[in-house]
């Protein structure tokens, strides 16, 4: 079609229709707007009764929001959302999913209605070139997700988007692929890892789940370490964490837990501050332990 055919049509078009299509051309090539650098955070989740109860990790939770600026979005990359391939939710609803069982009802009656952002969505899936992310339509808000965002910011009133785990991949390129969403820091997105550094269920002490503080050896020894790497900013030994010995092995029984971390440090940058907040073992082999970079 040459110029003139091309003028003569669009004039043609209903008047709505052109407008709607500016507008969304107008949000495509602005995007989101430039903040100034936001934190990024791996929440320790825990228990889903962790959403309804009152505990020093909810206090811990609430602490680390009131220090940083108020995003316009939030990114979280839950535990409990693995796929074939990479995904976002990007609806403009997204359902509260609770994915769990033999929890009382009061905990299946928690809704947190934060909207999506299909924006977002549409902007991670342009920034990653690592792989082709899809776009959802199905998934909605998993309780790695809520029950612990509800926490930061109780009014539901910041979206959500959460980004899944492609089961298939390896610890080494979940953290290649996390650093390509470093530009949504200063998009005013705040990223969330929510798992746990030492998550094994086949050893919890079950008569000991209320027992704040009780962790096995191996626990203790794997969340140490753990630790000593992310303070010192030597990543490494945590992306290669299948070779580190069987204290890991215990901690890392499956990696779901663990990824949401690499995330997160991926996303350190040079001369960031690296903090640690809910540092407590719970119920023998979970570990609370949460990080705030930046
Ligand atoms: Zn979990």
């Amino acid at each position: 079609m040459d110029r003139k055919k091309f003028l003569k049509a669009l004039a043609i078009l209903p008047a709505i229709g052109a407008t709607m299509k500016l507008s969304e051309l107008g949000k495509m090539s602005e995007g989101l707007s430039n903040t100034d650098r936001l934190p990024v955070l791996f929440l320790g989740h825990g228990s889903p009764m962790n959403a309804i109860e009152e505990n020093e990790f909810v206090t811990g939770f609430r602490r680390v929001s009131s220090e940083i600026a108020r995003p316009t979005a939030i990114l979280c990359i839950s535990a409990h959302w693995e796929t074939q391939g990479t995904f976002v939710t990007a609806m403009n609803n997204p359902p509260t999913i609770h994915d769990f069982g033999g929890f009382p009802k009061a905990l299946f009656d928690v809704q947190y209605p934060a909207p999506g952002s299909p924006e977002l969505a549409k902007e991670t899936q342009n920034l990653v070139k690592k792989t082709q992310v899809g776009l959802d339509e199905k998934w909605g808000l998993d309780h790695g997700a809520w029950s612990v965002i509800k926490h930061l910011y109780p009014n539901a009133d910041v979206p959500v988007i959460q980004m899944s785990l492609d089961y298939r991949q390896s610890p080494q390129w979940h953290y290649d692929l996390a650093k390509e969403l470093s530009a949504l820091r200063r998009k005013g997105v705040l990223i969330v890892g929510s798992g746990n550094m030492v998550h094994n269920l086949g050893k919890v002490a079950w008569n000991k789940l209320n027992e704040v503080g009780f962790a096995y050896d191996w626990a203790t020894e794997a969340n140490e370490k753990m630790k000593s790497s992310i303070q010192s900013g030597n990543h490494e030994p945590l992306i290669n964490f299948r070779s580190q010995g069987k204290a890991f092995d215990l901690a890392i029984p499956t990696p779901e837990h663990f990824l949401p971390l690499l995330y997160t440090l991926a996303l350190q940058e040079k001369g960031e501050d690296v903090s640690l907040f809910n540092d407590r073992a719970v119920a023998g082999a979970l570990t609370m332990t949460s990080v705030k970079i930046g």
